[in-house]
C-alpha cells in the first residue's frame, strides 16, 4: 500500500521514533507546529477513527495520555492540543489514522482557525441534538 505511515512503520522510510509497542508507534511530526509535536499512529492501517475497531479506539487515549505527560514534562510546554483530523474536510492529509499531540506555549500566539457560530434558535439546537442521538 502506498502509505507514508505504513512505510515508516515497516522501516522503509526513516522517522524519529519516540515510542513503540505491539500496536502503536509515536514519531515526531516532520513539520511541527511547535518542536516536539508528536504523532501517535496505530501500526495497522486504518483510514481514521471512523474505521478503527473498538479495541483500538478504546485504548488509544491511554497512550495519548502517557505521551501527553511525557511531552509536557519533557519539554516544559504550558499546554497541549490533542487533535485527530478526520477526512479532507477536517484537514486530514495522511489517510492512515493518527493523533497529533501538539505542545503549546502561553506566548506562541497560535489560534485554531475554527470560527464559531450561534444556533439560530433553541429548536435548531434540539434538531441537531436529535440527529446525533438517533445515530448512537
Ligand atoms: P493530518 O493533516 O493528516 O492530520 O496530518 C499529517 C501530518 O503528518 C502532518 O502534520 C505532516 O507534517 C506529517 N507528516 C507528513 N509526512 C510525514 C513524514 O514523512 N514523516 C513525519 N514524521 N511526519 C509526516
Ligand atoms: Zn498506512
Amino acid at each position: 500500500m502506498d502509505c507514508i505511515f505504513c512505510k515508516i512503520i515497516n522501516g522503509e522510510l526513516p522517522s524519529k521514533k519516540i515510542y513503540e509497542d505491539e500496536h502503536y508507534i509515536a514519531i515526531l511530526d516532520i513539520m511541527p507546529v511547535n518542536y516536539g509535536h508528536t504523532l501517535l499512529i496505530p501500526k495497522t492501517h486504518f483510514r481514521n477513527i471512523l474505521d478503527m475497531p473498538d479495541e483500538y479506539s478504546n485504548s488509544i487515549y491511554y497512550k495519548v495520555k502517557q505521551l501527553a505527560k511525557a511531552i509536557k514534562n519533557g519539554i516544559s510546554c504550558d499546554g497541549l492540543n490533542i487533535i485527530q483530523n478526520v477526512e479532507s474536510a477536517g484537514g486530514q492529509e495522511v489517510f492512515h489514522a493518527h493523533i497529533h499531540i501538539v505542545p503549546r506555549y502561553k506566548d506562541d500566539n497560535f489560534r485554531l482557525a475554527l470560527q464559531k457560530k450561534k444556533y439560530q434558535d433553541d429548536a435548531q439546537m434540539d434538531r441537531y441534538a436529535e440527529l446525533i442521538k438517533n445515530n448512537l
